[in-house]
């Protein structure tokens, strides 16, 4: 059933809200439309936790809203969304709607762009054929109900300050639990990404996941290679970056996610190489976790060095053995990555060779003094490539004074334009 908390009985202020976020809200009031925040940023306000966004939900149609706004975008094609353009902030508002049957919403640009080619194009038809464009909008609890977890299915209405919980959201919010709205299996079937979504909420707000969400989960977790890879690509990055990287990890391995995404790496991380256990993987991805407690979020290409450095030398070095020269192999190596890991989680192309950079460039390091160390320094990923050392090469032998040479050397330099490209050896 419906439960309604009104302002005196929670803790949500407008303080600690978006003012823009705000400003939509009263505008769509003033115009006589119904105005809620929903989704992520009640559950995050209701914990204390500052939302990354505030999305809106409202009555009035896109074409209404557009209207209201004079900083207004509409933008998606299927369903349509109205961006409101304030000086550093976008706020979304969506159109109460109904779930689509099999139509799970692409989460980010980047996948709504490339969701085509992955995708069966399927418009909503009813049994003759006839598309039905209207038949998506829906009540305030059908929006709420076609939502993922009862935790982001809370809303927040401006009328009266109050919070509508349509699907037993606040307590499970209390109890600290990942719970799916309705049945674990057939949502998880909807749209496999939820189950990544799981697993990072549950680590982001330490929650546990409820019993049958957990178990239909583990069952469903090979199905996970049926969401667009671009999209599992998006969702993997909010993964590793998050700050709760290792518990994400954790909790991906644990439930046979991590072994459908990585097949191959996971396989090889089970196996030793000259009598050693493969660990170092969660070593990297703790000091990943480190790096975003220091707000100094590690790049794309770096990330993946550091959690896959390891396995692509392993394999660089198979090439190396059958004669090829070491920077081949590196390239091959790379590249053989690319082609196991890629049909599912589509790295991209610009981070992939980004990545290979960063493992080629190492061996530059080590001669001191470098040959053209002004060239080097003045790379883009220069950066990147003197952390990857540091991080996997540090306190070894001899390694510390070539670190300080080229430190130094990079303290000297004087600041140059940024080069247009990557310089190439
Ligand atoms: P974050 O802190 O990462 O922004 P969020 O909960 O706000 O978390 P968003 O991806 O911003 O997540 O999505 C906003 C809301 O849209 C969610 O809270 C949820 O209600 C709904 N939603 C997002 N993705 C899905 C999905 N795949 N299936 C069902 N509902 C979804
Ligand atoms: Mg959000």
């Amino acid at each position: 059933g419906i439960m309604v908390v009104p302002r005196q009985e929670h803790g949500i202020s407008r303080k600690l809200m978006s003012p823009n976020a705000l400003r939509v809200l009263y505008r769509l009031k003033d115009n006589g439309f119904v105005g809620y925040l929903v989704g992520g940023c009640v559950r995050d306000l209701l914990l204390g936790r500052e939302p990354k966004d505030f999305d809106v939900v409202t009555n009035a149609t896109p074409g209404e809203v557009k209207r209201m706004f004079r900083n207004c975008r509409l933008i998606g094609r299927r369903f349509r969304l109205a961006h409101i353009h304030f000086q550093d902030e976008i706020i979304e508002v969506a159109t109460f709607r109904t779930q689509a049957p099999d139509e799970p919403e692409p989460e980010t640009e980047v996948a709504r762009e490339t969701e085509h080619r992955h995708r069966r194009p399927r418009m909503l038809m009813d049994e003759d054929g006839m598309i039905l464009r209207d038949n998506v909008y829906g009540t305030p609890e059908q929006d709420a109900l076609r939502r993922d977890f009862t935790v982001n299915a809370l809303s927040y209405d401006i009328a009266n300050f109050s919070i509508i919980d349509y699907a037993g959201g606040l307590a499970d919010l209390n109890a600290g639990i990942i719970r799916t709205i309705g049945d674990p299996a057939v949502r998880f079937q909807e749209d496999p990404v939820r189950m990544l979504r799981a697993v990072r909420f549950a680590a982001l707000l330490g929650f546990m996941m409820e019993d049958d969400t957990r178990k239909a989960l583990v069952a469903a977790a090979g199905t996970i290679v049926r969401a667009a890879p671009p999209r599992l690509y998006d969702e993997m990055l909010k993964l590793l970056l998050s700050g709760e990287g290792a518990k994400c990890c954790e909790l991906l391995r644990q439930t046979g996610l991590f072994a459908a995404l990585f097949p191959n790496f996971s396989a090889w991380l089970g196996v030793e190489s000259e009598g050693f256990p493969h660990t170092r993987f969660g070593e990297m991805i703790s000091y990943v976790d480190s790096r975003f407690q220091q707000r100094d979020k590690v790049s794309q290409p770096l990330l993946f060095a550091l959690l896959f450095g390891d396995y692509l030398n392993e394999k660089a070095e198979k090439f190396r053995r059958k004669g090829a020269p070491w920077q081949q192999s590196i390239d091959a190596a790379v590249a053989e990555f690319m082609g196991e890991v890629c049909p599912i989680v589509a790295i991209t192309n610009r981070v992939g060779l980004a990545l290979r950079d960063i493992i080629s460039q190492q061996t530059r390091l080590n001669k001191i003094p470098g040959r053209r160390p002004q060239t080097f320094i003045a790379r883009r990923d220069f950066n990147d490539i003197i952390e990857y050392y540091r991080i996997t090469q540090g306190g070894k032998k001899g390694v510390t004074k070539q670190l300080e040479w080229w430190l130094a050397q990079a303290e000297q330099q004087e600041p140059l334009p940024p080069p247009s490209g990557f310089i190439e050896e």
